[in-house]
């Protein structure tokens, strides 16, 4: 397991951040607390050690709704088959604890990314299709583009994504995009290609989100114009993602999601950390405080705005 994957020792509710030699130390939650409950747009919770936990870590610290990304050319059928056993020992781990609180709903989007386009075939296809007819998948993703770690060829990339595009339309539902582009601007541009793709196809109906967004204002604009959904993620509270914190601004707040890409991208401060879904209280205040939004009765509408927005994108 990558070092990302490294958790606390203990078993608790809290935070914990990462120092030298295997300690940790405990991180406070964002004060004052949050307003109003809290969405993760994208995690992949069957990668974590303990889902069922961190979905009780979840409920303790006021984050209701999770969509949990599983792609069934890596994860197999696990995931779906051990979600409701997840959440009934998340409830039980709640009243163990004496709380009176309830499990999150967990959504699915289910889909081929694109490091394992090179995996598709009939047989993923069929899987993939049966997936999208169980009740709980609400968004055929995370699909797209990756120029970064090319893992898989460019053109099978491309096709793939183009197919499940295809795929999202017939089903009805709504897509959630992961692009990644190489080092050269001109040549590796994936977030270019994708938008090509997108108008060629035609952007599903049911509506379409760019996961873990870092685009800076004017490469993020024609996303806006065609009316995606943005989710921002840990990578937003980085030092070094001036641009990214740029490009929040000019999101409608009715287009903004949140999310973790857990055990992926642990926002500041518990870097070194894996990143649980719980989380996204963090980069929800983080974001609350990039768009200028402070905390008291702002914040609150601006969180259930993008709670509702969320629960409106996996309708
Ligand atoms: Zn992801």
């Amino acid at each position: 397991m990558p070092d990302r994957l490294q958790l606390p020792p203990e078993q608790d509710f809290g935070f914990y951040q990462r120092r030298k030699h295997d300690k940790w130390r405990q991180v406070q939650p964002p004060a004052p607390p949050l307003e109003a409950p809290v969405a993760d747009s994208h995690a992949h919770i069957h990668m974590l050690p303990d889902p069922a936990w961190e979905l009780a870590r979840c409920a303790a610290n006021g984050v209701d709704y999770i969509c949990m990304i599983v792609d069934p050319s890596e994860d197999g059928p696990a995931p779906f088959e051990d979600l409701d056993a997840w959440l009934f020992d998340a409830g039980a781990h709640l009243a163990d604890e004496g709380l009176d609180l309830a499990v999150p709903t967990v959504t699915i989007a289910a889909g081929v990314h694109p490091h394992n386009a090179k995996l598709y075939d009939a047989a993923i296809e069929d899987e993939l299709l049966d997936r999208l007819d169980d009740p709980r998948v609400v968004a055929l993703g995370e699909i797209g583009l990756d120029y970064h770690y090319d893992l898989s060829p460019r053109e099978t990339q491309r096709e793939v994504f183009r197919r499940q595009i295809e795929l999202a339309k017939q089903a009805g539902l709504p897509v959630a995009l992961h692009l990644r582009g190489g080092e050269d601007p001109a040549r590796d541009n994936a977030h270019r290609e994708a938008f090509e793709i997108l108008q060629e196809v035609g952007f599903p109906e049911c509506g379409t989100l760019l996961h873990c967004c870092a685009l800076p204002p004017d490469e993020l604009q024609p996303w806006v114009d065609a009316g995606c959904y943005i989710a921002y993620g840990g990578a937003i509270t980085f030092k070094n993602a001036d641009a990214a914190r740029e490009g929040a601004l000019v999101v409608p707040t009715g287009s903004l999601l949140l999310e973790t890409d857990s055990p992926y991208m642990t926002p500041e401060p518990m870097r070194g950390a894996a990143c649980t879904p719980a989380h996204v209280i963090f980069t929800a205040a983080a974001l609350a405080e990039i768009r200028g939004v402070a905390p008291g009765p702002a914040r609150e509408a601006f969180l259930r705005q993008l709670h509702a927005n969320t629960e409106a994108f996996y309708a």
